[in-house]
C-alpha cells in the first residue's frame, strides 16, 4: 500500500471522520479548520462533536503520530499528495441554492499555500460543475500540471459515521486525470482489499450521483409518510405495511420507517439543491419537487397531531420531548423535525420540557426557553402530555409505569412507533401514534363498509375500478 500525506480542510462531522480513518489505515493525516476552538479541542484529544467510536479512533490515531490538527494551512499543506475539501455546503436561506463560499475560499486558500503536486479531492456535496470552477480557481494562481481536482463524495450517516467509512457500500471517485485516479485508488486501497465496489466516473458525474441518491432516499421517505397517513384512515397498519413491502428485494427494507419528517444536515438541503441545478438546466424534477413540499407540510403537521392528541388546545400545559436531534446517535440539530414542532407548540401557550442523550447543548443554540432534564424520567414529570422525537435506543426500553406514576396526564404522542400500544395501555397511556388506525377511523369501520370497497357500478366494473382488491 501507498501511503500517502494528506490533508483535510474542514474538520467537521465529515473532514473529522475521514482524516481520522485515513490515519487508521496508515496514512498521515493533517485536519485543518477555521475553528480555533475546535482545533484547540481537538488537539488535547477533546472531540467537539457526537459520534458513537470517534474518541478513541480519533485518540489512536493521534498516539501513533498519524493524525494532527492545525488552523495553519501553510503547515498542513507541505510535502502533501492529497487535499480534501470537506467543508459545510449549507442551503442559502434565500433561494436554498448551495452555499459554496466555504468551498471556494479553501480553493483560494490551497491555490495560494501548495508547493508541489497534488490532487485536490472535493468531499463536501457540491452541484454539477463545481469541480470546473474550483480547477479554474486553482488555474489562475498555479501553473498547469501541478494540480488535479477530483470529486469523491461522501456517504457516511450521522450515528454509524465510522463504520459506514470503513465498510461503504461503494467509493464513487470522478475524474478524468489518470495521476488523480491512481492516487485516490491508492487512499482507498484498504476499502480495495475488501472488496469494496469502486465506481471511478467523470466528475461531473460523481458530483450528481450525491445528490440524485439523497433525493431518492429523502422521496422514499416522504413516500412512506403519505402512506402511514393513508393507514391511519383506512384502518391499516404501517408497521407491517413496511415489512410486506420491504421484502420485496426491488424495493429494501431501509428508510422505510414513518416518522415526524426527514431533517438533518443533509437531505433538506441537497433536495434544494438538485432542485436549484435543475431548475438552472431547464429540467423539471417534479418527484423531489413534491417530497420537499409534502416533506415541510409533514414537519408542520405534527404539532398539529401532538394539539388534536391532547383535545385540541396545549395553552398552559407542559410538554415533554424525547429526542431533540434529527436521529439518534448524533447531537446534529441542523433541520431536525423537533424545532418545528417545539416552536409551534410553544406559539400554542407550551411550556417545554426536554431530555435528549446527546443533543442538549446543540438545542440550547437553536431553540428558546427549554426546561432541559438529564434523564426522561425527570423531565417527564407532571407533563400533561409526552411526545417521543427522536428514536434514540434509550426511549425503546422505557419504564412505563414508572413513566405514568412521573406524569401529570396520560397521553403519549409516539412519532417514532417505538412504544408498545398495548403494553403502554396496560399502564394507563393512551398512545397516539404514526400510520395505525386513528379512533375515527376504527368508527368508520365499524360503521360501515368504506365507499370505495362497496360493489362497484357496471361502468366501473367495464374499466376495473373501484372494485375491492383481490386477496392474492
Ligand atoms: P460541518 O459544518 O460539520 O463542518 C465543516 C467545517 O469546515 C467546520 O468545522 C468549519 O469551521 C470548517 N471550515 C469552513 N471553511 C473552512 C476553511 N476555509 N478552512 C478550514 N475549515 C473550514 O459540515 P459537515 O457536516 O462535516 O459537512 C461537510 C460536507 O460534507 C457538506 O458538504 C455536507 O453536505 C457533506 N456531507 C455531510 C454528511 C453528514 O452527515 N454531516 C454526510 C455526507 C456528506
Amino acid at each position: 500500500m501507498n501511503l500517502m500525506k494528506i490533508a483535510i480542510i474542514g474538520t467537521g462531522y465529515v473532514g473529522l471522520v475521514t482524516g481520522t480513518c485515513f490515519a487508521a489505515w496508515g496514512h498521515t493525516v493533517v485536519c485543518v479548520d477555521k475553528s480555533v476552538g475546535k482545533i484547540a479541542a481537538l488537539s488535547r484529544g477533546i472531540v467537539p462533536i457526537y459520534e458513537p467510536g470517534l474518541e478513541q479512533l480519533v485518540a489512536d490515531a493521534a498516539s501513533r503520530k498519524r493524525l494532527s490538527f492545525t488552523v495553519d494551512l501553510v503547515d498542513a499543506l507541505k510535502e502533501v499528495d492529497v487535499v480534501f475539501i470537506a467543508v459545510g455546503t449549507p442551503a442559502r436561506p434565500s433561494d436554498g441554492e448551495a452555499d459554496l463560499s466555504f468551498v471556494y475560499a479553501a480553493a483560494q486558500e490551497i491555490a495560494q499555500t501548495l508547493d508541489r503536486y497534488a490532487v485536490v479531492v472535493v468531499k463536501s456535496t457540491v452541484p454539477v460543475g463545481t469541480g470546473d470552477i474550483i480547477e479554474r480557481i486553482l488555474a489562475r494562481v498555479l501553473p498547469g500540471g501541478s494540480f488535479s481536482v477530483a470529486s469523491n463524495p461522501e456517504f457516511l450517516r450521522e450515528g454509524s459515521a465510522i463504520a459506514d467509512f470503513q465498510v461503504p457500500d461503494r467509493v464513487v471517485i470522478g475524474t478524468e486525470d489518470d495521476a488523480a485516479r491512481r492516487v485516490i485508488l491508492d487512499v482507498y486501497a484498504p476499502l480495495i482489499a475488501k472488496n469494496v465496489p469502486i465506481v471511478v466516473t467523470q466528475r461531473r458525474t460523481s458530483e450528481l450521483i450525491k445528490y440524485a441518491v439523497n433525493s431518492f432516499l429523502a422521496t422514499k421517505i416522504t413516500y412512506m409518510n403519505e402512506i402511514a397517513d393513508l393507514c391511519e384512515c383506512v384502518g391499516a397498519d404501517i408497521g407491517e405495511l413496511a415489512i410486506g413491502i420491504g421484502l420485496d428485494h426491488r424495493v429494501g427494507a431501509t428508510y422505510l420507517n414513518v416518522g415526524p419528517g426527514y431533517g438533518g444536515s443533509c437531505f433538506p438541503k441537497d433536495t434544494l439543491a438538485l432542485l436549484r441545478t435543475a431548475q438552472d438546466f431547464g429540467v423539471s424534477l417534479r418527484i423531489v419537487e413534491e417530497s420537499v413540499s409534502a416533506n415541510n407540510a409533514r414537519k408542520r403537521r405534527m404539532a398539529l397531531k401532538v394539539m388534536n392528541a391532547v383535545g385540541g388546545s396545549v395553552d398552559g400545559m407542559k410538554i415533554a420531548i424525547f429526542g431533540l436531534s434529527f436521529k439518534p446517535d448524533t447531537d446534529d440539530m441542523r433541520d431536525a423535525p423537533s424545532i418545528p414542532l417545539i416552536e409551534t407548540l410553544q406559539r400554542h401557550g407550551a411550556a417545554i420540557q426536554a431530555f435528549d442523550p446527546a443533543a442538549m447543548l446543540e438545542a440550547r443554540k437553536v431553540l428558546d426557553d427549554l426546561t432541559l432534564f438529564d434523564n426522561p424520567y425527570d423531565c417527564a414529570r407532571d407533563a400533561d402530555a409526552l411526545v417521543i422525537v427522536t428514536d434514540w435506543d434509550v426511549f425503546k426500553s422505557l419504564d412505563l409505569k414508572r413513566l405514568r406514576e412521573d406524569m401529570k396526564g396520560d397521553n403519549i404522542i409516539d412519532l417514532r412507533n417505538i412504544i408498545s400500544v398495548p403494553e403502554a395501555a396496560l399502564h394507563g397511556l393512551r398512545v397516539t401514534n404514526l400510520g395505525s388506525a386513528t379512533p375515527r377511523a376504527r368508527e368508520n369501520m365499524a360503521r360501515e363498509t368504506p365507499p370505495s370497497w362497496r360493489a362497484p357500478s357496471p361502468s366501473a366494473r367495464r374499466v376495473g375500478v373501484l372494485a375491492k382488491p383481490h386477496p392474492h
